[in-house]
């Protein structure tokens, strides 16, 4: 029997290629409640760019005491330079939150840094105990400081699409937020459905409002996470207003920690299977993401809540 693929039917009104921008490394691992081993997190970014993911963002260089599962950030940086990834084709981005995170990236040598911020005042307070001003007080010295050394800067605005404490997030105010980290200097806007519920009306709804007030589509990227099943409507929502990034999670990895779910991330793979389908070129090999989902798993002791995974795996 042969290995099963989507029968391939383009659709002309969608773009002819997109890029997924693998965030599995980091977004994913921080959110396990496992933490793996370093020779692991180097095998997986490894892997996952020999699969042909164009971006793997690799981890972040956030305090210990908030993420310990990325604790190892310097040390797994160093290994990936070592193994000949850092100067590679494929860009690792790192995460960096304040200023002395983006020391640590530039001593690293690190060409690809991304700041993260919220689109409304309690998760700003609550996740970076900052209120809105003060997040991007933070921000902006970071950002100018990124781009002054060269550095690629993307910015992530989390709850784009609704938040756990406030409930609906007004479109004009992530509209507001996101074109403030652009004017900063941001090469990218990453929007983030860090719950989940976006749903495709409302993506199309934000993305025609960021049109309106001057962003082309090309400087966003799209952050959605499944825990609703939600996620592959709404990327094909985005892609018919333009936009060719997609963030995801090997196997989907993370699961959801504000909504006690085991899906959160998109899964790359349920993301490739779709892209595949519609003759989008991503130039990634789905059958070595499974594998290399399957195989963590195993080090995760839970299986890939990816329905592709499941049904791909051996
Ligand atoms: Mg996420």
């Amino acid at each position: 029997m042969r290995s099963p693929t989507p029968q391939v039917v383009r659709d002309p009104s969608l773009p002819e290629a997109v890029t997924i921008w693998e965030v599995g490394p980091r977004d994913g691992l921080q959110n396990e409640s496992v933490t793996v081993p370093l020779e692991v997190k180097a095998e997986l970014v490894g892997r996952l760019v020999a699969s042909g993911l164009p971006v793997v963002e690799a981890t972040s260089f956030v305090h210990p005491r908030w993420v310990p599962q990325l604790a190892d950030a310097a040390e797994l940086v160093a290994r990936l330079a070592a193994d000949g990834l850092l100067a590679g084709e494929t860009p690792l981005p790192v995460l960096v939150p304040n200023e002395r995170g983006l020391d640590r990236a530039l001593r690293a040598g690190v060409t690809h840094v991304a700041v993260f911020l919220s689109a409304t005042e309690t998760f700003a307070r609550r996740n970076l105990n900052r209120g809105l001003d003060e997040q991007y007080a933070m921000a902006d010295p970071v950002v100018t400081r990124a781009k002054a050394a060269g550095l690629h800067v993307r910015a992530y605005l989390s709850m784009c699409f609704g938040d756990p404490w406030e409930g609906d997030v007004p479109v004009d105010q992530v509209v507001t937020a996101g074109r403030r980290l652009l004017a900063m200097g941001a090469d990218q806007l990453s929007l983030g459905d860090t719950i989940g519920v976006g749903t495709v009306g409302h993506v199309s709804a934000l993305l025609r409002a960021f049109a309106e007030g001057g962003t082309a589509p090309g400087e966003l990227a799209m952050h959605f996470h499944d825990t609703y099943s939600q996620a592959l409507a709404n990327t094909v929502a985005a892609m018919h207003a333009g936009v060719t990034t997609f963030d995801a999670s090997a196997g989907g990895l993370g699961g959801c920690p504000y909504a006690h779910s085991a899906t959160g991330n998109l899964a790359t793979e349920d993301l490739v299977w779709l892209l595949d389908g519609l003759g989008v070129h991503t130039g990634v090999d789905l059958a070595a993401v499974v594998d290399t989902s399957s195989w963590l798993a195993g080090h995760l002791g839970r299986p890939s809540p990816s329905r592709v995974v499941r049904a791909l795996a051996d």
